[in-house]
């Protein structure tokens, strides 16, 4: 039996506690007493296989033959994009499902038909460069990065120019096996949907509920003068003592492992200047500064545990405007931000799986996130290989 007596102090180094996500609405339990307790579970075994510049197997090197066979990749010399071969949309158009017409005649049982095309963006034309190593002489992120930045910015802009029914362009990157990876080439994809996808829709919703809360009157506004939730949480990290959660900050952008992160070493990018809805809104030298914040994100997480370090990176932004449907006001309430979901836990081989009470309760995590941002910060911005080499 538990004695109830009035408890000890509050300290969120030693007692569980729960996070509150304002962007999705949800919450985390933390147990930071538990980063003391001896690991016995799996190890993966790193890979310390170097990866060769161009790989004749490779179906995203330049000049190659594509996964489908039939198609060859253009001799390119900087990024390189083509449409998905083996796409999860297509473009064609359905007409809504009837109640009963996919033989299920129940109000419990609905679908809804889903429409999009799907695109891959190489990075690079070398198999073996990630953007962990295009700050690290002798490349440069304004030479090697801000290329990335401007074919994203291309794709966002032309793949609804040229398909009138895109809602949402979602652009991410899965980096590593470990994230279900299966080309080791530098790259990432852009799906368009007629839709927006529920976690951006989940996180616009947030933010504008910010946006028009009196209680917010005195946040960051954006351009129309109204509170931004995430303006507002930028300068806030930048404002607190010592930054606790602040490994890297540049002219325009800041990078935090956020206060409700889940996976260990969880990052969020933003903007801390400026309400900047998407890449269409940003400035050359704001693409720049967002170049080298990338580089250096990455190249940190890479020498946390000096492997290739897996994520599942994603950029949330102002969804397409179109002339049809009902929610597309959300998108004025849009901040561009970016996520990094790495899945690694305490070295190159132990990686955190969301099972057990995360699947059946709510998201659960032992390292703080002030404990995570102290060690991402405390990397070099060196990239571990060049240091190897040199
Ligand atoms: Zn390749
Ligand atoms: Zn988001």
């Amino acid at each position: 039996m538990v004695e109830e007596s009035q408890g000890a102090p509050f300290d969120p180094t030693e007692h569980p506690h729960r996070r509150w996500n304002p962007l999705t609405r949800s919450f985390v339990l933390c147990s930071p007493h538990r980063t003391k307790r001896p690991w016995q579970g799996a190890q993966e075994t790193p890979s310390k296989e170097r990866l060769p510049a161009y790989d004749e197997k490779c179906y995203l090197c330049p000049g190659n033959a594509r996964a489908g066979g039939q198609l060859k990749n253009e001799d390119y010399e900087s990024t390189f994009a083509f449409e998905n071969d083996f796409a999860a949309l297509r473009p064609d158009k359905v007409q809504d499902i009837a109640e009963g017409q996919d033989g299920n005649a129940h109000p419990l049982l609905r679908s809804f038909p889903a429409r999009g095309r799907c695109y891959v963006l190489c990075f690079h034309p070398s198999h073996n460069l990630t953007i962990a190593q295009l700050t690290t002489a002798p490349y440069t992120a304004k030479e090697h990065i801000l290329p990335i930045i401007q074919a994203w910015t291309r794709l966002y802009q032309s793949i609804p120019a040229d398909n009138p029914f895109v809602r949402y362009v979602q652009i991410f990157e899965n980096k590593g096996s470990a994230m279900g990876c299966s080309n080791p080439h530098p790259h990432g994809q852009i799906w368009s949907l007629d839709y927006i996808p529920e976690e951006p829709q989940k996180e616009l919703e947030s933010m504008k509920a910010y946006a028009n809360d009196e209680l917010n009157m005195g946040c960051a506004k954006d351009d129309r003068g109204r509170p931004s939730l995430l303006l507002t949480y930028a300068q806030l990290e930048l404002s607190l003592a010592d930054r606790p959660r602040v490994f890297e900050v540049n002219d325009d952008f800041v990078a935090v492992v956020p206060y409700w992160a889940v996976w260990p070493f969880e990052v969020l990018v933003l903007p801390h200047k400026r309400q900047i809805a998407s890449l269409a809104e940003m400035s050359q030298e704001e693409k720049l500064s967002l170049a080298e914040m990338l580089g250096a994100v990455a190249c940190r997480l890479d020498n946390i545990f000096e492997c290739s370090f897996p994520y599942s990176m994603g950029i949330h932004q102002r969804p397409v405007a179109t002339s049809q449907g009902g929610q597309d006001e959300l998108g004025d309430y849009a901040q561009f931000h970016i996520h990094y979901y790495p899945p690694l836990l305490r070295s190159a081989t132990v990686r955190k799986f969301l099972v057990g009470f995360e699947m059946m309760g709510e998201p659960q995590r032992d390292l703080t996130a002030e404990q995570a941002a102290a060690r991402i910060r405390s990397c070099p911005t060196t990239h571990y290989l060049a240091v190897e080499s040199s």
